[in-house]
C-alpha cells in the first residue's frame, strides 16, 4: 500500500522539500509514498483569491476563512475517502510516536497547514479534523510541522528503514528515551566508551542500556518517566503491555 499525503497549503512549493532527500526521498522515488501538495487559494471564490480575513472581535493579524478551507478539505476527502484529516496547530494535541505509528499503518493523511493567526474555529466544529501540535512553541506556518509529521510517518513505512528492527528500540517506543550511543574511536579527547559496551556480554549490555534509558528519562523527561511508572504500576507486565497496545 502506498502512503498518500495530501497537503493543503498556501506554499505548495515547500513540498516535498527536505522529504525529497535521504530516506524519505528514496522512498518517494520508489513509490512507497506519494506527496500531493494542494494550493488552498484554488478554493477561494473572489478575484483576489483571498483565504483570510480580519479576526472577529478585533486584534492583530488575519484568520484563515472556514468556508475556503472547508472547500479545500472536502475536495481532498472526496479524492481520498476515509483518510484522516489533520490540521497543524499549536492548539492541537501533541504529536506522539504512538499516533505516528497509527498514521503510518494507514492509507495516508490529509494535512491542513495554517498560516497567519490560525484557522476559524468553526472549521473544526463542521468537519472531523484532528488538531495536531508538534510542540509548545510557535512556528510561522503549518508547513514545517507537516514536514515533521510526514518524516516521522514515512520512516516507519514498510521497507523504508534499512534493518526491519531499527525503529523498535528508539526513544518513546517503550515509553522511555533511548539509551546513549557510542562508536569508534574507542578513546576521544580522553573519554572512553563505557567498558560494558566492549565486553561482548549481551545480557550485561542489555541491562546497562535499560538502566541508562531509565536514568536519562527520569532526569531529562520527568513527565515521560511519571507516565511510564504509572503504566508499570497499573499493569504487572509493564512496558511489554504498553508495547502491545501501540
Ligand atoms: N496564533 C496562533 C496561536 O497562538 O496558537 C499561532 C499561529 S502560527 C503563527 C501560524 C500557523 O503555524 C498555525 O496556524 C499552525 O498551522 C502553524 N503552527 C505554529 N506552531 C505550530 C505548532 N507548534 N504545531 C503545529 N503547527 C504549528
Amino acid at each position: 500500500m502506498t502512503f498518500a499525503a495530501t497537503i493543503l497549503t498556501l506554499y505548495p512549493e515547500m513540498f516535498p522539500g527536505p522529504l525529497g532527500l535521504s530516506l524519505a526521498g528514496r522512498a518517494l522515488g520508489e513509490g512507497k509514498w506519494v506527496c500531493d501538495p494542494v494550493q488552498i487559494r484554488d478554493f477561494a471564490t473572489d478575484r483576489h483569491r483571498s483565504v483570510d480575513d480580519t479576526p472577529a472581535g478585533g486584534g492583530a493579524g488575519m484568520v484563515m476563512r472556514a468556508d475556503v478551507l472547508a472547500r479545500a478539505v472536502d475536495h481532498a476527502v472526496d479524492r481520498q475517502p476515509g483518510v484522516p484529516v489533520l490540521a497543524m496547530t499549536p492548539r492541537g494535541r501533541p504529536l506522539t510516536q504512538a499516533r505516528v505509528r497509527d498514521l503510518a499503518a494507514g492509507p495516508g493523511a490529509i494535512i491542513l497547514c495554517g498560516r497567519f493567526e490560525g484557522i476559524d474555529e468553526r472549521l473544526f466544529e463542521a468537519r472531523p479534523i484532528e488538531p495536531v501540535s508538534i510542540g509548545d512553541y510557535i512556528l510561522s506556518g503549518g508547513e514545517m510541522a507537516a514536514l515533521v509529521l510526514l518524516d516521522a510517518c514515512i520512516r516507519l513505512l514498510p521497507g523504508v528503514m534499512g534493518a526491519a528492527s531499527s525503529g523498535d528500540e528508539e526513544s518513546f517506543e517503550s515509553g522511555l528515551l533511548e539509551y546513549p550511543h557510542y562508536t569508534r574511536p574507542a578513546e576521544w579527547e580522553g573519554r572512553t566508551i563505557p567498558e560494558v559496551l566492549r565486553s561482548g556480554d549481551h545480557a550485561k549490555i542489555e541491562a546497562w542500556r535499560t538502566a541508562m534509558a531509565e536514568t536519562d528519562t527520569r532526569l531529562r523527561r520527568p513527565d515521560l518517566w511519571e507516565r511510564h511508572e504509572g503504566a508499570r504500576v497499573q499493569s504487572p507486565s509493564g512496558a511489554r503491555q504498553q508495547k502491545k497496545e501501540r
